[in-house]
């Protein structure tokens, strides 16, 4: 059974269409790949599967249905994000800002490993401002994947890797999906592709 699905959702701006209406079924154990122009809409369908813009036309039907909670509460147990802005707590050192999200959970991923494994160890201990845009982002890959959420969404996860790490990232996207998770990666990025199942192009405007 699919995790997710997406029926015909569409959103504008001001009338200025953003996000062409577009139907997606994602079942777990999946990596896509979200490709299409800048601008058109890959970032927003991000938004609409993880619940954080709401569509002006069409229907999101998450299985099961999630929690009648805030979606800031529930939002790191069910769902893991990559923004394109990073966005780590700056006054966190790295391991911190992996244990947050994990804080409420029992069987949470092992946060050391995982920094072993995006080649973030020896900055465990610093805070974001004294390490490169790419190991913020790597970071920022990290936290998604430490509450091993059913549904895994990234934006340009690879923009600021070097092709070694890009691979790391991916890598790591690709595990997550081999253990259960719905994984949705929007890129341009061509190694993208030897790790997705199946690529999804939206439509430039
Ligand atoms: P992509 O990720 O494919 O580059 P986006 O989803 O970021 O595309 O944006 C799609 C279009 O919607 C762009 O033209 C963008 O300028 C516009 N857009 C996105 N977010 C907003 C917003 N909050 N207000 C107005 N326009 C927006």
């Amino acid at each position: 059974m699919s995790l997710l699905t997406l029926t015909e959702v569409g959103k504008s701006y001001r009338r200025t269409p953003a996000l062409r209406p577009v139907s997606l079924d994602l079942e777990p154990g999946e990596l896509v790949a979200l490709a299409g122009p800048s601008g058109s809409g890959k970032s927003t369908l991000l938004m609409i599967a993880g619940g954080w813009e709401t569509p002006d036309t069409g229907v999101v039907t998450p299985h099961p249905p999630l929690p009648d909670r805030p979606m800031a509460e529930q939002q790191w147990d069910h769902v893991g994000f990559v923004p394109q802005s990073i966005g780590l707590f700056e006054e966190l050192s790295i391991t911190d800002n992996l244990v947050f999200p994990a804080r409420n959970r029992q069987d949470r991923t092992d946060v050391t490993k995982l920094l072993e494994t995006l080649d973030l160890a020896k900055f465990a201990g610093r805070r974001p401002a004294r390490i490169s845009r790419g190991e913020q982002q790597r970071v920022a890959v990290a936290r998604a994947l430490v509450t091993a959420p059913a549904l895994v969404l990234a934006d340009e996860p690879t923009s600021h890797q070097d092709r070694a790490h890009a691979e790391l990232v991916l890598t790591s996207l690709r595990a997550a999906a081999d253990a259960g998770a719905t994984v949705l990666v929007a890129s341009h990025d061509p190694l993208l592709t030897q790790h997705a199942d199946r690529t999804i192009t939206l439509a430039g405007a």
